[in-house]
């Protein structure tokens, strides 16, 4: 007797008819048609099955706290950054910590059971450290959380941000993180990089840092943040995040850059709701989209994860947290229409961010932690299409979030009908036989 089996389920890589057996919180057999009985069965038939959704760069420290201590008109990253400033001084730890277990429950809800959340240490009290490293160990039965050491003011500009990085990480922070566009000269950006990566060296982390969020193609640390990488030995542990003055970059120089970036095993994140909504702002016309080369860079054979980055907090006030509206605007922004480049976007907000996190107990595979949603979907095209309903979020094996399906009751005159704007016209990508 299994503790859980999930029965039918058509999975991301496009099997079908897939039942997924589970004991002791783990994945214990995995195939058409197991034979055996469950404690609890849940029929998945014709739905897709995934593992959870990965949410590679957010900001808890800020989230739902949008108008406090008021509202960002301008749009801009820069006022955003201006209106933290003011709010950092008023953050409390129980103000912080209420603020992000709220927003991990709708990430749970969301089927978002790993994030890599980022925060900013430079506000000497470590405010926010101490409340996000409390809600990391309350929420861990339910939710993998990375933490970032983020000098939001300036690694080198902000005066105590290398002492207040250094006590957060003593602390138990996870990844050593970076602004080096934020810095006051390009050089100053250069040796932030630099340093960062010899402290994360030193201590065996990981690195991840804002890298060039910026739409000044001459914005170039990712090339040092690449080239400190291979020098470093830290091939795979180190992540761009943003990236957006890749999109602005001469082609030419981009092409060799990112043969730099693949060499080194760079992962980059893109962010493409904030990306799409606050690069560009000092444009008129033509507009720039922002985000970074993201076909480019998976053609050349980088990962390449999103994020949600906010919701509701000083940068974005919209949001609630589901990583399918992410992807949905990646192949929006990134003209990603081809099919297996939204396929590439469903992984990008699943297993592509577990590969950015690092994650080695992820996935539906026999001796994974039986972690995995059900969604009212056939196939991870239609879960974008629809940013598709959790049907069920299922945790080592329990279910932790659970709801019927979706579906309106339409009434024209006499007729009336269910709909759930599920496709009716069969599978879409092969050539069809017109029949004569
Ligand atoms: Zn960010």
């Amino acid at each position: 007797m299994f503790d859980l089996i999930v029965r039918g389920a058509n999975l991301p890589d496009g099997r079908t008819d897939i039942d997924i057996a589970v004991a002791g919180g783990r994945i214990v057999a995995l195939g058409p048609h197991l034979p055996g009985a469950g404690r609890r069965e849940i029929d998945a038939r014709g739905r897709l099955v995934t593992p959870p959704f990965v949410d590679s760069h957010f900001h808890m420290d800020a989230t739902l706290s949008v108008g406090r201590p008021r509202v960002n008109e301008s749009g801009t990253l820069l006022e955003g950054i201006a209106i933290w400033a003011e709010q950092k001084p008023l953050l409390t730890v129980d103000d912080v910590r209420e603020r992000a277990l709220a927003f991990c429950r709708w990430a749970i809800a969301r089927g978002s059971l790993a994030i890599r959340t980022h925060v900013d240490v430079c506000d000497d009290r470590l405010t926010a450290v101490d409340a996000l490293l409390d809600v990391r160990r309350v929420m861990a039965p339910y939710i993998d959380i990375q933490i970032v050491a983020f000098p939001q003011d300036g690694f080198l500009r902000s005066p105590n941000a290398r002492a207040n990085l250094l006590r957060a990480l003593d602390r138990g922070v996870d990844v050593v993180g970076g602004i080096p566009h934020f810095e006051r000269t390009m050089s100053d950006g250069a040796t932030s990089v630099r340093e960062l990566c010899e402290i994360a060296e030193a201590r065996g982390l990981r690195v991840d840092m804002h890298c060039d969020e910026t739409d000044d193609p001459n914005s170039r640390h990712v090339e040092t943040l690449a080239a400190e990488t291979v020098r470093l030995g830290l091939q795979g542990r180190v992540t761009g995040s943003h990236l957006t003055s890749m999109h602005s970059m001469d082609n030419y120089y981009a092409s060799k850059l990112i043969a730099l970036m693949r060499e080194a095993e760079l992962h980059a994140v893109a962010n493409p709701l904030i990306n799409i909504t606050l690069q560009g702002r000092h444009d008129t016309y033509p507009k720039r989209r922002g985000m970074t080369r993201v076909r480019e860079l998976a053609a050349a054979g980088v990962n390449v994860s999103y994020g949600h980055d906010c919701v509701m907090d000083p940068w974005y006030s919209l949001g609630s947290h589901d990583m399918l509206e992410v992807a949905h605007m990646a192949v929006h922004v990134g003209q990603l229409t081809g099919r297996s480049e939204m396929r590439s976007a469903f992984a990008g907000v699943t297993t592509n961010g577990a590969a950015t996190l690092g994650l080695t107990d992820y996935g539906l595979d026999v001796g994974k932690s039986a972690d995995m949603v059900v969604l009212q979907a056939t196939d991870p095209i239609e879960a974008i299409r629809l940013r598709a309903h959790r049907l069920s979020v299922i945790r080592r094996g329990a279910v932790i979030a659970e709801s019927p399906p979706v579906a309106l009751h339409l009434s024209l005159g006499e007729t009336s009908a269910l709909v759930d704007f599920g496709a009716t016209h069969g599978p879409i990508g092969e050539r069809q036989t017109v029949a004569s």
